[in-house]
């Protein structure tokens, strides 16, 4: 059998967009837990851990990093509110993901994993409306580590694992919308892909030298090169 592939997705921007259900829930869970009044737009979250995220919020707000339990208070309820917020959310699925997903899994070396700073219940909850849930087994979350770098590894280590043996970096692809995506997979020897579906451009995110840019995955042929090259 040839060597295992393991793609890591981003979520927000890469495989979906829920048109602020996100947002919507976090700044609810702030204002409800800390009295922070749309906390969100203080900062610029995409592609953000979820913990990092908080910290910064809390650090303009009171000059100091959320504690422990705050956290943990602002995340429960924020899962509560996404929840609801998923349930009645204007949902998009990014143009090409599906099929992509549907020729990829049954590909017999190729392993599909996620890399996003989303916690892995926020996650979940996220890709549930699109059945999306079923073609990533396993991940590196925001709920794993506070660096994305970090959880990036963690998903790699959990594909390890799954097949008994370490992957080698140079058959990991990064996937992600964001800069931070691109630097993550850059940080740990991965290959990087990007995909101007979230807020970013094919020519700022080529600023950043990812190994691929794509517009959206229906560059079906860019996107088999570029997986050629790796085999
Ligand atoms: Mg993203």
């Amino acid at each position: 059998m040839p060597e295992t592939i393991l793609w890591l997705f981003d979520l927000d921007g890469t495989l979906i967009r829920t048109h602020g259900a996100g947002v919507r829930a976090m700044n609810r869970a702030f204002l409800e837990i800390m009295g922070w009044q749309e906390a969100l737009a203080e900062i610029s979250p995409a592609g953000l851990t979820d913990p990092i995220i908080a910290h910064r919020i809390s650090r303009i707000k009171r000059g100091a990093d959320m504690l422990a339990d705050e956290m943990q208070r602002v995340f429960e309820l924020y899962l509560k509110h996404l929840e609801a917020e998923m349930s009645i959310a204007d949902y998009e699925v990014m143009p090409g993901i599906t099929p992509f997903l549907e020729e990829q899994v049954d590909v017999p070396n190729v392993m599909l994993g996620l890399g996003t700073g989303n916690l892995e219940a926020g996650a979940r909850l996220k890709l549930e409306p699109a059945g999306l849930n079923r073609f990533f087994p396993f991940g590196g979350f925001g709920s794993d580590a506070r660096e994305r770098s970090e959880l990036l590894s963690i998903g790699v280590a959990k594909a390890g694992n799954l097949v008994g043996a370490r992957i080698p970096a140079e058959r990991i692809i990064v996937v992600g919308d964001t800069p931070h995506d691109i630097n993550a997979g850059r940080a740990i020897g991965a290959r990087t892909l990007a995909v101007a579906t979230g807020p970013f451009s094919q020519a700022e995110l080529m600023k950043y030298q990812p190994d691929l840019t794509i517009e959206d995955f229906t560059e079906e042929e860019a996107v088999k090169n570029f997986i050629r090259k790796i085999r």
